[in-house]
């Protein structure tokens, strides 16, 4: 079943078009990933999905509801969540305060405890340092707990932007792991990368954006073995 929809979708900052006709869909348990170069509108999509950027034409339906024109918040509410690029971790304030802010949504105040606790069980590293503040953490340790963070609001679907940005080997590879394991759990994922080789392996379903236009989709394996992909984004040639 059809999770996210997106159909025709066209963004515009003034005049400049940074999306234009964009149709995708993430199906319910499924990783879609979104490829392309610097300025594709990658970003631009995901904020249009969260709500945070107008949508000029097209529309966004999530559960079967259309978003399209819906404010962001009632998005956050149907299950939708953003683990932004660069994380945006609160870096005053401690660890869990920082995941306490993904559950501020939420009135089921007893459970959130109980997954707070969860989040701790999955990152030994959080939890030792749960009342010390994010700036303490390395890049990594700030990248899982954005994504904690991100938890903490129960969603539906997660979209992440560019979530192996500046991370090292070890914590790309324990970034996908944890992908993957989410994902395993029943959470849908809508995965913005630059890690091209990556991310079609994680991926069920793959989608190229260049200059805000789809210009190939279909399936991660078969993009992989495509020349163009691997001439533009696997440095093959
Ligand atoms: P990156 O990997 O660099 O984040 P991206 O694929 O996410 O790139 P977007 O950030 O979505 O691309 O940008 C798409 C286009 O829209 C680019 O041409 C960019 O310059 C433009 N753009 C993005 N944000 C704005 C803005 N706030 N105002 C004007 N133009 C913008």
């Amino acid at each position: 079943m059809a999770l996210l929809e997106v159909s025709s979708l066209s963004v515009s900052y003034g005049r400049v078009a940074a999306l234009a006709d964009v149709s995708l869909t993430v199906r319910e348990g499924e990783i879609v990933t979104v490829l392309g170069a610097n300025g594709a509108g990658k970003s631009t999509l995901l904020k249009a999905i969260l709500g945070a950027v107008p949508v000029k034409g097209g529309g966004i339906t999530f559960a079967d509801i259309d978003l399209t024109r819906a404010a962001p918040h009632k998005r956050m509410a149907q299950g939708l969540v953003l683990v932004p690029e660069g994380r945006r971790i609160l870096i005053s304030l401690t660890v869990e305060e920082n995941l306490l802010l993904g559950a501020h949504m939420r009135t089921d105040t007893g459970a959130v405890r109980g997954e707070m606790n969860a989040i701790y069980d999955r990152f030994s590293n959080l939890a030792e340092r749960r009342h010390m503040p994010a700036s303490c953490l390395s890049g990594g340790e700030q990248q899982m707990l954005a994504i904690g963070r991100a938890m903490m609001a129960r969603p539906r679907l997660m979209m992440l932007d560019e979530p192996s940005l500046g991370l090292s080997p070890l914590f790309v590879s324990k970034l996908f792991d944890l992908i993957r394991e989410l994902n395993a759990g029943g959470l849908s994922v809508l995965l913005v990368e630059q890690n091209t080789g990556k991310a079609l392996k994680v991926a069920h379903a793959a989608t190229v954006l260049e200059l805000g236009r789809v210009t190939m989709a279909g399936e991660p394996a078969a993009l992989a073995a495509d020349p163009r992909l691997q001439a533009a984004y696997l440095g093959g040639g």
